[in-house]
């Protein structure tokens, strides 16, 4: 499969694709000439990222068969193809066409790192210069892939190193799903019966908070989860919030993959804490919509992180109060010890602590298990990504001077 140096660049999008975004600042908005700049004269429609009903119109708009669609589907999700020559079963001049107008893009690799356990951890540049981390986590039984959903984070938790960075902007959709079809790529996966694969599962537990990025987020989720493209069961997708109560029944109705939810804490005034967000959603209202989660079952349990604080949150009274909480809600209990970072604050809880934690819950029945740390010696450990990005000024993008911004 031809890669090459393989940037991620970025063309403009059909009109239909503008109108499904969310209010929040949009890929185009980080671009030189400011949001919404005309497209380039002779640039072309990148196709990663489109979903069925995009590429149809966009076939459409090319004056070809809707059916075309799903060829070319096929051709890039299930076969990751990056060449339009590649695409055997349509015609010469279609092909010649396609790749006149549209692209079939991927994150560039600037990074990969392997750990000395394995788990691997890419720095991705995507169009506009910003950088995500995602990262592949090899596991006896399976192969989890960690995807990042944001460049930077809104919230700043007080234990997570990507709080530390500030907020750049959302991914788009062809930027989230571009992360699974790299790392495709990166482990030869291309087609490979679902049974017969290395990555089996993808988390949303990269940089970002997937909730706030709701739109393309969901946009992924349908391309990850569809049966001919990269077909993932909803059962190995998994949305990771910190508690964005309000987008929780949503996201589980609409998407309807598993849920985890990052709670840290068991009292308000230490979550607020840890976990800022809860000043706006505190642990009854959190807890509250994941008792109402569509389709909660004990096949279907809610995972609760919990990243281990020395002497912050692991006492034998905060495991009970964690117990009182969860009550009625089918749930695991994912106890994380806690990754230092540079500068950050806090200590990890000694393995005794750890052990003694997990069985109090395990004794009321409930199943809690002690995250393994991997890929510390690569910085690919929970809460340890963080990209050198930063955000660029509405004046700068606009190549305007400070000080004529200071004027205006
Ligand atoms: S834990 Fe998640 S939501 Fe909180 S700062 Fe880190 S990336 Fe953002």
């Amino acid at each position: 499969m031809p890669r090459g140096p393989n940037p991620f660049a970025w063309r403009p999008r059909p009109p239909y694709i503008s109108a499904m975004t969310d209010s929040a600042p949009k890929l185009n908005d980080f671009l030189p000439g400011g949001p919404m700049a005309a497209p380039a004269a002779g640039s072309r429609t990148e196709l990663v990222g489109l979903t069925r009903a995009e590429l149809v119109r966009e076939m459409e708009r090319l004056g070809e068969k809707r059916f075309r669609a799903d060829q070319i589907f096929n051709w890039i999700y299930f076969r990751g193809v990056t060449d339009f020559a590649a695409m055997t079963d349509i015609s010469k001049a279609l092909r010649a066409r396609l790749a006149e107008t549209c692209s079939i893009g991927r994150p560039h690799v600037v990074t990969a790192q392997v750990s000395q356990d394995g788990t691997r951890k890419w720095l991705l540049r995507l169009a506009d210069g910003n950088e995500v981390e995602t990262v592949f986590i090899p596991e006896e039984e399976r192969g989890t892939l960690c995807v990042s959903s944001q460049v930077g984070c809104t919230l700043t938790c007080s234990f997570c190193h990507t709080g530390t960075q500030a907020w750049v902007r959302n991914l788009t959709a062809g930027e989230i799903a571009g992360q699974v079809m790299m790392a495709r790529d990166a482990l030869g996966e291309w087609p490979t019966p679902s049974d017969d694969r290395q990555i089996t599962n993808v988390v949303f537990m990269g940089m970002g908070e997937p909730l706030f990025n709701y739109d393309h987020v969901k946009a992924a989720v349908d391309l990850i989860k569809d049966e001919k493209g990269l077909n993932f069961s909803r059962r190995r997708v998994t949305l990771s919030t910190s508690g964005i109560v309000p987008e929780i029944r949503r996201a589980g109705a609409e998407m309807r993959v598993m849920l985890a939810i990052s709670l840290h804490a068991v009292r308000d005034a230490l979550r607020d804490e840890l976990v800022p967000v809860n000043r706006r959603w505190p642990l009854a209202a959190l807890l509250a919509a994941c008792r109402d989660y569509p389709s909660l079952s004990n096949a279907r349990r809610i995972t609760f992180e919990y990243v281990m604080l020395k002497g912050v949150n692991d006492s034998d009274a905060d495991a009970r109060e964690l117990l009182r909480l969860l009550e009625g809600i089918p749930s695991k209990i994912n106890l994380i010890p806690f990754n230092p970072w540079p500068g950050s604050r806090y200590e990890t809880s000694a393995p005794e602590r750890v052990q003694r934690f997990g069985e109090i819950i395990r004794s009321a029945g409930i199943m809690a298990t002690v995250r393994t740390p991997r890929g510390q010696d690569i910085a690919a450990a929970c809460g340890q990504l963080k990209s050198e990005s930063v955000r660029i000024p509405g004046w700068k993008r606009r190549g305007e001077t400070k000080e004529d911004h200071a004027r205006a």
